[in-house]
């Protein structure tokens, strides 16, 4: 029987290549985008969530400016130390959720696979930060059973989470989404990934086979934050996906510093759709421990969000939602 992940593995493709060329060293980084000294002075106090941006990110951001809002999503700095009331290590709860072989069920009919605990960029606001989501992983062991349930459930939806699920291999997503493909009440699959955004090479003709293959993956969540992050290679990358039948989606998070005004929302949700992605959500920041400083009160957001809704069509605005632990869906601000 095939289990996965599969075996052997052919040679390294170029976007393995360049994720293992990818920046995690604060002093590079600065160097390359000619920061003053004091842009990195604390960087070492997240060593425990350490830095990784892939050079493709990296020539996106704008050179001598410790601002960008490309480079605080990633940049590690000493206010991700300070201990915040109510910022937590799970502040999910998802460890309450986690069944067998990296199964998280939440949400009636669907349900999540932890497939990696590797991500192409480490995002400092990630909900998923400090909690060792890779021991849980479905690689580790237990899949077969994580399929059993699935099966027995009667699962009609797949999310295929992380991490990002696009780290494994194609020969591994090809394997993993093959043994989908058999589960009796399965629907379709759904993949959240932020690699097209920040490593676009990773969307080449090893990834297009396997999704044409895999007509089951009808939906990829892309994770996308600001305009600027979506430059020709990225447009690029998208075409390709939608040219597989698939349909593309965005949620954004709101982070202060980074796209907490409304023009760069609207032009956020603008270049989404000139890319054939619908803006999905805009998410509240989950109250992770070390991204505190990336917060955008409710009051705020709802400002923001009721001018997106006066300034765009209605199919271009995100809904503005937060999840709270315990909750079958996603709460919508209102
Ligand atoms: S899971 Fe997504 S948001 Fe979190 S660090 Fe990885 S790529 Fe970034």
């Amino acid at each position: 029987m095939t289990t996965f992940p599969s075996t052997s593995e052919p040679r390294r493709s170029r976007w393995q290549d360049q994720l293992r060329d990818a920046i995690r060293d604060v002093v590079e980084l600065a160097s390359l985008l000619d920061l003053p000294a004091d842009a990195i002075r604390h960087a070492d106090a997240a060593a425990d969530f350490p830095l990784l941006v892939p050079r493709a990110f990296v020539a996106r951001m704008r050179k001598g400016d410790p601002r960008d809002p490309l480079l605080l999503q990633i940049l590690p700095t000493a206010l991700e130390a300070v201990d915040v009331p109510g910022y937590t290590a799970d502040p999910l709860a998802e460890a309450a959720h986690f069944a067998e072989g990296g199964l998280v069920r939440k949400y009636r009919g669907r349900s999540l696979l932890v497939t990696t605990g590797a991500c192409p960029v480490h995002c400092r606001y990630c909900f998923r930060r400090s909690f060792p989501y890779s021991e849980q992983v479905a690689a580790r062991g237990a899949f077969e059973a994580a399929l059993a349930a699935l099966d027995a459930d009667g699962t009609e939806e797949v999310i295929l989470s992380g991490g990002d699920p696009l780290s494994l291999s194609d020969r591994k997503l090809d394997a993993l989404l093959g043994r989908l493909g058999a589960l009796r009440a399965l629907k379709r699959v759904r993949i959240h990934t932020r690699f097209p955004i920040v490593l676009p090479d990773r969307v080449d003709a090893g990834l297009i086979r396997v999704l044409e293959r895999h007509p089951l993956v009808r939906v990829i969540v892309l994770h996308s934050n600001h305009p600027r992050e979506i430059d020709a290679s990225v447009a690029a990358a998208l075409a390709a996906l939608r040219a597989t039948g698939v349909q593309l989606l965005n949620q954004a998070v709101l982070l202060a510093g980074v796209n907490d005004d409304a023009d760069t929302l609207a032009e956020l949700c603008e270049r989404l759709f000139d890319c054939g992605v619908l803006p999905y959500y805009l998410h509240l920041l989950d109250p992770v421990a070390g991204a505190a400083h990336f917060d955008v009160d409710a009051s705020r957001a709802r400002a923001l969000h009721a001018e997106l809704l006066e300034r765009l069509p209605g199919y271009l605005v995100p809904r503005l939602v937060r999840e709270i632990p315990g909750r079958a869906s996603k709460t919508p601000i209102l």
